[in-house]
């Protein structure tokens, strides 16, 4: 079915309070929305609106968040496609998939396409090919391009694109006219950090102790992902044991639990 090929979201919720600290990165992307909201402001004067930016920072940093976010911020749809799903693809699936995508982006404009982990399609041609494996990530990538080259930049599609690994990408993707800006995504520094948790501690039932600052500093080099998961698994564990609140032992306990699966990971991985 048509849902299958990608996903499609009418009504985004997501503002740009939900994605906390990043005051860089929405100053830069705020633009987009701009773009968005009123593009005769910009094209009046004979401006060109960009095609695209992408977002570029290590897992779990709010890349994805952020660019739902936009789409929130100026009410248009969020087209999503992720580039992992294109890996080990019949031949012709994954080009017929991205015409497939533009085709509906351009009949819903404005709206944003989201192409999440682009490098797993846009791999600098030629390199890291396996032997004997097919071209077909290749064939993908020339629709994608064909594709952002045959629509106008007044067409009202905005394609955002997220990547931890910019090294990698295909010159072709960043040329002008195409992939053109780049916003960072870091991780969260201490100030960042207290304000994820304090997104993410919202929705939690509270023992007066808890101390977003506190637990801020105790979690140096957590993106916000990791800090969802805190946060999530101080509630369980506060509910296992019983409790009418979630309190700051509770927390800590979260924090080591989620630092030990931190570990194990990187053990797999080294
Ligand atoms: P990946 O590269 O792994 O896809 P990503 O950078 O796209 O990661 P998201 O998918 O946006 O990261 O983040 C995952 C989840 O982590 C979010 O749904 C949210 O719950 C939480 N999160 C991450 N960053 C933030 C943030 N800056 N503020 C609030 N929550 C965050």
């Amino acid at each position: 079915s048509r849902a299958a090929l990608f996903d499609a979201e009418n009504k985004v919720k997501i503002t740009f309070n939900d994605a906390a600290g990043l005051e860089e990165a929405k100053e830069e992307i705020k633009e987009i929305v701009e773009f968005l909201k009123n593009p005769g402001k910009f094209t009046n004067l004979g401006g060109k609106i960009p095609k695209g930016a992408l977002l570029v920072g290590p897992p779990g940093t709010g890349k994805t968040l952020l660019a739902k976010a936009v789409a929130g911020e100026a009410g248009v749809p969020f087209f999503t496609l992720s580039g992992s799903d294109f890996v080990e693809m019949f031949v012709g699936v994954g080009a017929a998939r991205v015409r497939d995508l533009f085709k509906q982006a351009k009949e819903k404009a404005p709206c944003i396409v989201f192409i999440d982990e682009i490098d797993a399609i846009g791999r600098s041609r030629g390199k890291g090919q396996m032997p004997g494996s097919n071209d077909e990530r290749e064939n993908t990538l020339n629709s994608l391009l064909v594709e952002m080259d045959g629509f106008s930049t007044d067409s009202g599609v905005i394609i955002l694109a997220a990547t931890n690994r910019p090294d990698v990408l295909d010159s072709a993707l960043l040329r002008p006219g195409r992939f053109d800006r780049q916003i960072s995504i870091d991780k969260p520094d201490i100030v960042g950090r207290e304000a994820i948790f304090k997104v993410h501690l919202k929705p939690i039932k509270l023992h007066e102790d808890v101390d977003p600052k506190k637990l801020a500093a105790q979690t140096p080099g957590f993106a916000g992902a990791e800090i969802a998961n805190v946060c999530n698994e101080a509630a369980l564990i506060a509910a296992r044991r019983n409790k009418k609140s979630v309190d700051m032992q509770d927390f800590q306990d979260a924090i080591d639990r989620v630092i030990g699966g931190l570990e194990k990971k990187n053990k797999i991985i080294s």
